[in-house]
């Protein structure tokens, strides 16, 4: 199949998301995607036994747009614990949502991560926040944490660095709005990893589209309302086309916004003989400075990621320690690795390093994920936010514009 009633371009979630509610309403929907495979910035690679994300990355299990797809089952999620465990002073604490493990409260009363005013303080931050379209704040995520009133050491220790990692933003200067949105989903619910890595998701949608469906290896050069030119000089017809892209491919492809910033990030994978430690927690930098903004050891959560008798260690790099070239960083990295846990992991081996210029657009809009300009259909992250989320939610508010307008 060439010609469709629709032709989606880019097979990353929001592309799917699309896709599927058409086909779901009974639309001819045709794919196109420029690379080898579908799920755009949640690929996974199988290398020497390990399974490498690009880039270390996380579902939230309480996603409201992942808890309305199908057939997540097939995925088998396997959920981190939630809290962190944080290297500050030389060594570590380890702080557990009290919610979430009620086991875990003795251990906050003399918690050096927070004061006993911070809990209600996030209660308010977070959890009243509003889950859909809230917009943005006006207010950066650093002034908010500072207005209300958290205790430095929680700030420092806990709230900074979480956030950071999470929005991929050691700036903090991200509109407020997604931390909010974020530590309210991660409040009521696990970061979860699926068996196969991240890209399972994307092929999860993939399958259900119908693979038939879906062109790979096929560069769109151009679009227009109501036809895409690929790079092979190929003109396909359609009756409405929806460009799914990232941001910088939008902007080629005439979308509605030409330059927007984005965040980088890098992440380096080892193999280790050892785990640096077995909790199902993530590490953050609770320091103030360093390269680091993160370690997981994702085959903690699921053995599948690592062979028999490995494990999968990641370090996580935002801002400039992304950019900076890879071996020096490499080097920086692995000496503060090595200060964190010890000679052993100057014998990781390195397996691979992913350095992601576009992970997330810099600045979350919390709004409608999807527009119609020049009579072509924009959707994508970087109108909304950059999540998993804010992707789906692009998908599907990009099929309620096509279905709304459709001339059957
Ligand atoms: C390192 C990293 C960590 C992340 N961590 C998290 C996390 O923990 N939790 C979370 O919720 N989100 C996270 N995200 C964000 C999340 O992955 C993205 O927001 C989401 O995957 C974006 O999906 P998308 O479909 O909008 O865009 P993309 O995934 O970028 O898909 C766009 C697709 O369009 C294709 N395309 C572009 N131009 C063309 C063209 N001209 N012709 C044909 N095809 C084209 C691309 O090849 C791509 O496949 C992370 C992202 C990164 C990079």
């Amino acid at each position: 199949m060439r010609d469709a009633d629709v032709i989606v371009v880019g097979a990353g979630l929001t592309g799917l998301r699309a896709a599927l509610e058409m086909v779901n309403a009974g639309l001819s929907v045709l794919v196109v995607e420029q690379s080898s495979g579908v799920g755009g910035r949640m690929r996974t690679t199988a290398h020497d036994g390990f399974l490498l994300d690009h880039g270390f990355q996380v579902l939230l299990a309480g996603y409201p747009e992942l808890q309305a797809l199908q057939g997540l089952d097939a995925l088998r999620l396997a959920p981190f614990d939630s809290g962190a465990r944080i290297h500050f002073n030389g060594g570590f604490a380890d702080f557990f949502d009290p919610r979430r493990h009620p086991s875990k409260i003795g251990s906050l009363v003399r918690s050096p991560v927070l004061s006993f005013t911070d809990l209600p303080r996030l209660f308010f931050y977070a959890s009243l926040f509003p889950l859909r379209h809230p917009g943005p704040t006006g207010e950066s995520t650093d002034a908010s944490i500072a207005r209300f009133g958290f205790s430095e050491r929680f700030a420092s220790r806990f709230l900074r660095p979480f956030l950071a990692a999470i929005l991929l933003d050691p700036t903090l200067s991200s509109d407020s709005a997604a931390a909010r949105f974020y530590l309210r989903v991660f409040s009521g619910s696990s970061a979860v990893l699926p068996a196969q890595g991240v890209q399972a998701l994307p092929s999860l949608l993939a399958q259900q589209v119908g693979v038939s469906h879906i062109l790979l290896n096929s560069r769109v050069d151009s679009v227009q309302a109501n036809e895409v030119v690929l790079a092979s000089g190929e003109a396909l017809r359609c009756q409405r086309v929806v460009v799914c892209s990232d941001a910088p491919g939008a902007a080629i492809l005439g979308g509605p916004e030409q330059t927007m910033p984005q965040r980088h990030s890098r992440t380096i994978y080892f193999s280790a003989d050892e785990p640096p430690f077995s909790e199902k927690l993530v590490c953050l930098n609770g320091n103030g400075s360093g390269a680091l903004s993160s370690v997981a050891v994702p085959s903690n959560v699921q053995p599948s990621y690592a062979p028999k008798g490995k494990a999968l260690v990641s370090a996580t790099l935002l801002g400039a320690h992304a950019e900076a070239p890879e071996d020096q960083v490499r080097t920086a990295a692995l000496r503060e690795l090595t200060e964190w846990f010890g000679p052993s992991a100057a014998s990781w081996r390195h397996l691979k390093t992913f350095t992601i210029p576009a992970s997330v657009p810099a600045r979350p809009r919390m709004e409608t994920g999807a527009k119609v300009h020049n009579r072509v259909v924009y959707a994508g992250d970087y109108l909304s936010y950059g999540s998993q989320n804010g992707a789906l939610q692009a998908g599907r508010e990009a099929a309620t514009l096509v279905l709304q307008g459709f001339d059957r």
